[in-house]
């Protein structure tokens, strides 16, 4: 047989993958993979059992629907300030990976930099280069992950067409506060650079930390793409509807991208998002409340076992130093903790491209309480063994 696609032959099944099936086989709390045990508000989910019964349910406009992308635009406009054309400016994607997928294919021309700042999520290297793109990685240090503006200018060159921003961040869950945002916007219009931003965790920020668009940013208007995931949003991971906001300009190209990626997305679940991005923005609202009394449980349960808690700001998820409680690295420590105590995290380590810390893992705390301390005693029981 020929040889298949080299770059994508050359990689490793997906860590969320690869922690979840070790938690179902050995039947492990599963705090590794982002995602809630709870469903969203019931009313989405009878908004789209209608839609779906009721149809239609054949082929949305490829944009999304336009009840969607109006709450969108509305949306945007309540929470940011910012002024969408629903028409020209905002797309419906199957999920914000697809939206993430179709802003780089649109954007890059094959030899095009585009700055990536580690820890980075999963996809963005391996589709910068499927998009012909040449990561240029940039690390932020833990435990306080500020945006690295030196490195940053140091990166920047003629070459560079974009750069990668994630915030709120996944993993370590910072918020950039606006004077950071304000740095790298300067640094973007200077060097007339486009801004992916992946903003799925949006409002899942804690303690007044306020998520800023970078496109809310003065100049940032036509150089920033915005993405957003009704899955996190409304605790719909599975729905895996997304969204992009993107200057008149930048859009048809996005667009053209994305109608041959996926087209367009299950008009149903479309119509679930209406609902929940009409009506249900409170249940958003008291989900960052509820997590972050959640992340308060599991930061102190751990801290009394004896990991270190690096602070986190916003997201699902919660870094720890294994240092001192575990000689080996971050990856066999959540083999070992899934197999051993039950209890499945995520390694920090496969959020850089190489060389990165090794001594940090994520455990995610998006879980009804019971089963946070269900967690925590397994812990307890595993290192006193
Ligand atoms: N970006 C980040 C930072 C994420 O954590 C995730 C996880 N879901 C995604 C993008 C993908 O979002 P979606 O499920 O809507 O594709
Ligand atoms: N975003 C989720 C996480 O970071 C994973 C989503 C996926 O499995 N692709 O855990």
């Amino acid at each position: 047989m020929k040889e298949t696609n080299a770059l994508f032959a050359s990689f490793g099944l997906t860590v969320f993958e690869v922690m979840s099936q070790l938690a179902l086989k050995h039947d492990a709390i599963n705090l590794g993979q982002g995602f809630p045990d709870e469903d969203g508000p019931l009313a989405i989910r009878e908004a789209a059992a209608k839609s779906l019964l009721e149809g239609p349910n054949q082929y949305p406009s490829m944009m999304g629907i336009p009840a969607l992308r109006q709450a969108i635009a509305e949306h945007d406009r309540e929470c940011y300030g910012l002024d969408l054309d629903w028409q020209k400016e905002v797309m419906v994607t199957s999920g914000a990976t697809e939206a993430l997928q179709v802003a780089l294919f649109g954007l890059i021309e094959p030899g095009d930099e585009v700055v990536v700042m580690e820890p980075a999520y999963d996809c963005y290297v391996p589709m910068i280069k499927r998009a012909g793109g040449v990561p240029v990685i940039v690390r932020m240090e833990a435990p306080d992950w500020r945006l690295p503006m030196e490195a940053l200018e140091a990166a920047f060159n003629g070459n560079t067409k974009a750069i990668v921003l994630n915030s709120p961040l996944n993993p370590a869950g910072r918020v950039f506060s606006w004077d950071e945002l304000e740095a790298l916007a300067e640094l973007c219009l200077r060097h007339d650079v486009y801004a992916v931003c992946d903003e799925v965790y949006e409002h899942l920020t804690f303690e007044g930390h306020k998520h800023y668009p970078l496109m809310s940013l003065p100049g940032m208007r036509n150089h920033a793409v915005r993405i957003g995931s009704a899955g996190k949003s409304f605790s719909l991971t599975g729905w895996k509807v997304g969204y992009i906001c993107a200057a008149a300009e930048l859009m048809p190209v996005i667009a053209k991208a994305h109608q041959f990626a996926t087209f367009t997305t299950s008009p149903a679940l479309q119509a679930g998002v209406v609902e929940a991005m009409t009506n249900r923005m409170d249940f958003t609202r008291d989900l960052a409340c509820s997590l972050q009394g959640k992340r308060d449980l599991l930061a102190s349960g751990l801290e009394g076992l004896g990991f270190k808690i690096l602070p986190t700001e916003g997201t699902y998820f919660l870094t720890v130093d294994i240092s001192g409680l575990y000689d080996g690295r971050d990856e066999e420590f959540c083999h070992v903790i899934t197999r051993e105590a039950g209890v499945a995290a995520i390694p920090v380590s496969i959020f850089f491209d190489m060389n990165g810390p090794t001594h940090l893992v994520r455990f995610c705390f998006c879980k009804r309480e019971e089963v946070l301390k269900e967690a925590l005693v397994r812990l307890k029981k595993w290192l006193g063994r």
